[in-house]
């Protein structure tokens, strides 16, 4: 086809070291990945691998699974290998499970600067092993995990202590000339987190992992998520993203997703522009938008389809998409590429659409 423009960004993306997490690249010189993390046992390999796979189908690019037992720790080999998208092992107290990690063929492992003193005389070893694996290592610093030294300092996890806290411990790796790692430093207060990463990005070049931590259930921390995320990528800065929510992992992949397409780092997929509805409505919109959508979901054309709820807007806005309905007087005008095509009966609406949406689908190529 026609070679596209591609579509505005807010801002070039800050430049960084570049590694890769198994084959996903991650750095200024690759896309922003979505990430998410299994809330299965990872000893249960099956259920974990169950979940995975529901992972990659939702468009998932990078998972995370929490490795806290020696069992978790075995399990390891088979879920790195089985696993359709790179496994990251997360790994908070034990140097013996990040060892067992890289030899597990893990594309990376996350380690916990609050912990990590503990084990300060092993950041050698780990730096040699996952040199010799190419196994990269986030550095994942948490305000409720902070090192105690650095919340003595500081009084409480502020953004300064959060930034210090992970480039001390990068610093550690550094010494050892190990330089494959990324960051992130999250806090569950949006304002508190864009700050830190803020300050992070003016410190180092490390690539960042993108994270409000304990961000609440599904409503608030999609809000949280999709404002701190939105506030940081706007400035290029954000490599990977993981949306945390009290909600199923399939969850986080859709809204970081849809974090991403909103800012044009991602390609947008299909894209409903439904009208709020008002007293001019002659159809009830959130039906009718939630149907359109719902025999839409699971097209990969980028499709923009407009369902409006008069014809005041409606045709304005039905001409600016691929397709569209304007609704009125039990009837829908149905609109291909700014034309009038057909007027249906209400009850055809939906159906008409799928019908038209698949035919310029078709002719996109990708069906
Ligand atoms: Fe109201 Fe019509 Fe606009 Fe929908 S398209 S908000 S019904 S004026």
């Amino acid at each position: 086809g026609m070679p596209a423009t591609p579509p505005p960004v807010l801002a070039e993306r800050r430049k960084t070291r570049q590694l890769m997490v198994g084959s996903v690249g991650v750095g200024s010189e690759f896309p922003v990945s979505v990430q998410s993390m299994t809330t299965t046992v990872t000893a249960d390999v099956n259920a974990t691998l169950q979940q995975i796979a529901e992972l990659t189908a939702a468009g998932c690019d990078i998972v995370r699974v929490a490795c806290p037992s020696a069992d978790d720790a075995e399990a390891l080999p088979a879920i790195a290998r089985k696993s359709q998208i790179p496994v990251i092992a997360d790994i908070h107290f034990q140097p013996k499970y990040v060892f067992a990690a890289i030899e597990a063929g893990c594309a990376a492992v996350r380690v916990n600067p609050g912990n990590i003193k503990k084990f300060d005389d092993k950041v050698k070893e780990i730096a040699q092993a996952a040199r010799e694996h190419g196994t990269p290592i986030r550095i994942g610093v948490n305000a409720g995990s902070l090192d105690p030294r650095l919340l003595a300092k500081y009084g409480k996890p502020t953004p300064e202590a959060l930034v210090e806290s992970a480039l001390w411990e990068a610093s550690l790796f550094a010494e050892h000339d190990f330089h494959d790692i990324k960051i992130s430093v999250k806090h569950h207060d949006p304002v508190v987190m864009v700050r830190a990463y803020e300050l992070l990005a003016e410190r180092c070049d490390y690539p960042l992992h993108l994270g409000v931590t304990e961000a609440g259930p599904a409503f608030q921390g999609t809000v949280k998520s999709a404002v701190a995320f939105g506030a940081l990528l706007s400035k290029g800065i954000g490599d990977t993203i993981r949306v945390s929510l009290s909600a199923p992992p399939v969850e986080e992949v859709k809204v970081g997703l849809q974090i991403l397409q909103s800012l044009n780092l991602r390609p947008r997929k299909l894209e409903i522009v439904s009208c709020p509805s008002c007293g001019r409505a002659q159809v009830d919109v959130y039906k009718l938008a939630d149907e359109v959508t719902a025999g839409l979901s699971g097209m990969e054309v980028p499709l923009r389809v407009a369902v409006m709820g008069c014809v005041v807007n409606g045709p304005g806005e039905a001409r600016e998409a691929d397709l569209g309905v304007a609704s009125g007087n039990g009837k829908g005008q149905i609109f291909v590429k700014g034309e009038v095509i057909k007027t249906v009966p209400e009850h055809k609406i939906v159906e008409t659409l799928i019908e038209e949406a698949l035919r310029l689908a078709e002719t996109m190529g990708e069906t």
